[in-house]
């Protein structure tokens, strides 16, 4: 049973940044695939916004030729490119200054719903919050929509939340994390909260360790600047891996409701033990294979900033106290992969003497083929005794459904309908994102303080050896990083 679309009302979406990179790769091209899905109301219009001096007809060509660029196929619809290049208008402004406002103002209609998306930098979200409140703008039907990073830390997490409250209560304060957008990601609260088969045996009675993967080929290139300000712990670990943990670690929500769901993810985080030093390793990649180090690419040639980390993280409650979960996230690494791995104990007792111990392991896999592996043991087929052998009971979504290639539809483009929707499911609340730095802060500051430097490693592997050795130590080892 196919579950109804939920329509989506009329509406003004500004977008701040307009010109830049997102905007012409994702949420432009995003929103233009809805209206290709049949899901632009009638007289949706989105306002870009930015300092370049641009008439609407410019700006027109500019989001056309993105369209052309990174959705060709769709793009090769002139009717509904003519359509979509209809619905934009264009405002010049200098979020800093106080000329331009009162022209956005101009734009915008009363009776509709009213979203601003900031994809500009963060330095501007707060700007904007008090440009939108002092001019007007930010009326109680209007909602405003961040991205990471979210802060750099818990002090500056909370300044930005205070920011954005002027003008903007919780209920309007959309914070993506795109991992929340991602097919896979909420097929994992339907495959946990949808199927009797799972929940009895997500907890720590059964589940030996979990394993959660975010691997990139590439390294920082081009964004060195900004990544030594960061590093895989603020970059990723403390978002995107701490938000796949929560909806793996969480108790059942009471209902798939924004607040019901955002509660439990808040009490996984809130249940997180301190991280010891031992059980955290940081690297960074070298030279090696015909690719540059890290420093490369650093303003500092002595940074010592992660581009790797993996650590082991304790869940004290109840349903987790006794299973590890270990992420590891890196740039540089073998392949582009992301997957949560949940291992099962083994049988209690062996039928089978002398035959090695298989464990079943739930794969969930986010990228690339998002999808889900269960890998069973089965008896070796042929005479000669039992022995056994294990496989994977595989399915890929697109496979499993008969998608055709680019159906399933980009994370951005959910949550952007979402915001329009009203539905905050898929966006984290600012005491999570609070919670997240809260439990990160003392990590950074306690290696900051060691002044520790990462341990090197090679690119297209793995990671450092001792990441191996973190989980060796705890008789386990990692999944290999490969697609
Ligand atoms: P970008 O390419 O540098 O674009 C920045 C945009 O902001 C431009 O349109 C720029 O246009 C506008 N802008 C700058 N100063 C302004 C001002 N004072 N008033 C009005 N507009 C101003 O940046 P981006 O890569 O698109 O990233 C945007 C945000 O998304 C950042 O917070 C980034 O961290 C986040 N993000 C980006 C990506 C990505 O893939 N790019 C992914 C995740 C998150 P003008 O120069 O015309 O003013």
């Amino acid at each position: 049973m196919v579950a109804r679309v939920i329509p989506v009302e009329s509406f003004d979406l500004v977008v701040f940044g307009a010109t830049g990179d997102l905007a012409r790769r994702k949420i432009l091209p995003g929103l233009f695939r809805r209206l290709a899905a049949g899901q632009m109301p009638e007289g949706a219009r989105i306002i870009g916004a930015a300092r370049s001096d641009m008439k609407r007809a410019d700006f027109q060509k500019m989001v056309g030729e993105a369209l052309d660029e990174f959705d060709p196929k769709t793009a090769a619809n002139k009717a509904l490119r003519a359509r979509f290049l209809d619905c934009l208008h264009y405002v010049q402004l200098d979020v800093a200054t106080p000329a331009g406002w009162k022209a956005l103002a101009k734009q915008l209609r009363a009776d509709v719903v009213r979203a601003f998306y900031l994809s500009v930098s963060p330095s501007l979200f707060g700007v904007i919050a008090a440009g939108l409140n002092e001019h007007g703008l930010a009326t109680a039907q209007s909602r405003i929509v961040v991205e990471k990073p979210l802060g750099h830390d818990l002090a500056s997490a909370r300044a930005l939340n205070a920011q954005l409250s002027t003008g903007f209560g919780e209920g309007q304060i959309y914070r993506i994390d795109h991992y929340l957008g991602k097919e896979t990601v909420q097929n994992l609260m339907a495959l946990r909260f949808a199927n009797a088969l799972f929940e009895p045996l997500w907890n720590a009675r059964h589940v030996d360790h979990v394993q959660i993967t975010v691997a990139e080929d590439i390294g920082v290139e081009g964004r060195g600047g900004y990544y030594d300000k960061s590093g895989a712990m603020r970059d990723m670990v403390q978002n995107h891996l701490m938000q796949l943990l929560c909806l793996t670690a969480m108790e059942p929500p009471s209902r798939f409701e924004p607040d019901a769901l955002r509660d439990e993810k808040l009490k996984v985080i809130r249940s997180l033990e301190p991280v010891l030093p031992e059980h955290i390793v940081r690297g960074q990649y070298r030279a090696g294979n015909g690719q540059d180090s890290y420093v490369t690419h650093s303003e500092n040639p002595a940074s010592k900033t992660e581009s790797f980390v993996a650590l082991r993280v304790d869940v004290s409650n109840w349903r987790w106290s006794g299973t590890p979960f270990y992420l590891r996230t890196g740039k540089r690494l073998r392949a582009r992969m992301s997957e949560i791995a949940i291992t099962f104990k083994e049988t209690p007792h062996s039928i089978f003497p002398g035959m090695d111990h298989h464990r079943n392991v739930l794969v969930i896999r986010l990228q690339p083929n998002e999808g889900i592996t269960l890998r069973m043991t089965i008896k070796d087929p042929g005479p000669g005794g039992m022995r056994l052998t294990e496989v994977p009971m595989d399915m890929t979504f697109s496979e499993a459904l008969a998608l055709e290639i680019g159906a399933v539809p980009d994370a951005y483009e959910r949550l952007i309908m979402d915001v329009i929707r009203g539905d905050q499911t898929l966006f984290m609340r600012g005491d999570e994102v609070e919670a997240a730095w809260g439990w990160t802060d003392p990590i950074i500051a306690a290696w900051e303080a060691a002044g520790t430097t990462p341990s090197a490693y090679d690119p297209g592997g793995s990671g450092p050896e001792d990441a191996l050795a973190l989980l060796h130590r705890d008789g386990r080892k990692w999944r290999e990083i490969a697609v």
